[in-house]
């Protein structure tokens, strides 16, 4: 039990990665909170945690809307009366080449990957540096260090989320709370599956462990940065992509 007792935040946690976040931090002991755009998939969510004998919450809330975010936050007090972990997931592709990219494509990519991780993070950490510790991992991506064809808005929106990574942890490190990011390859999930099939078995052959990666495997890796094991990192950004990249 690596989190008993924990309270943690998960965005976009209805599905994919996000979902497998809550139920991973849940098997380990922590009540979960759901925040996504989708409430039916979210209560779903929280139903199948619950079954885990945690405390779930869930709550239809969009990233963006800061005024929505802090009402959500002060709602999770209500029940829990405080919050330990916090993960930004909630994010979104709008991909085309970026001569073709329309500018409201640019702008809702900006919105939710990276001004929602902001909106979040600035929301939570008002309560975790009253308390003088917390978690925070940010899902980033390989994309926000590589670039790639097609992805601007995205790429962009990764790399601002590992440097606002970097800030946080710098402004954040005297009272105990901890900012890292994860930053995954390929994992199969509904936002890859829509990736033409030539484009995924390009991709599989480029990983050297010759495999996409799993919503588990990122999950684990987040257990780490939200748990004890990881008191002494910060501002980091790990990569969990089969070995594609190597710095
Ligand atoms: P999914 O599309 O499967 O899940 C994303 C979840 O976020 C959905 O439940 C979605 O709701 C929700 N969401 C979307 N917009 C908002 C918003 N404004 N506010 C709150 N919730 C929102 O994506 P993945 O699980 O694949 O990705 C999760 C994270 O991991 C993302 O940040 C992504 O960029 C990152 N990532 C994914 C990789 C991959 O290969 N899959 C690789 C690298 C990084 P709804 O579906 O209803 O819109």
């Amino acid at each position: 039990m690596r989190l008993k007792d924990k309270v943690a935040l998960v965005t976009g946690g209805a599905r994919g990665i996000g979902r497998e976040i809550a139920l991973c931090f849940a098997r380990q002991g922590s009540n979960i909170v759901i925040w996504d755009v989708n409430p039916q998939a979210a209560a779903e969510a929280q139903k199948e945690i619950e079954g885990l004998g945690v405390q779930a919450m869930s709550a239809q809330v969009d990233v963006t809307n800061s005024k929505q975010v802090d009402e959500s936050v002060n709602k999770i007090l209500d029940k829990f009366q405080k919050l330990d972990i916090l993960v930004n997931n909630a994010g979104i592709t709008k991909d085309n080449l970026m001569l073709r990219m329309a500018e409201s494509d640019w702008d809702l990519v900006i919105a939710v990957n990276l001004k929602g991780t902001f909106n979040c993070t600035k929301a939570v950490s008002r309560l975790m540096l009253k308390a003088k510790s917390g978690k925070i991992v940010n899902i980033a991506s390989i994309i926000g260090i590589i670039g790639n064809f097609g992805q601007a808005n995205y790429a962009a929106s990764k790399a601002g989320i590992i440097a606002l990574t970097k800030t946080t942890a710098k402004e954040l490190a005297s009272r105990g709370i901890c900012v890292n990011a994860v930053a995954p390859g390929f994992i199969q999930t509904e936002m890859t599956a829509k990736l033409p099939a030539e484009i995924q078995e390009k991709m599989r052959s480029a990983i050297p462990l010759g495999r996409f990666g799993k919503p588990q495997d990122v999950a684990e890796l987040c257990l780490f940065l939200a748990s004890n094991e990881s008191d002494y990192i910060t501002g980091q950004t790990i990569i969990i992509d089969g070995g594609m990249v190597m710095a």
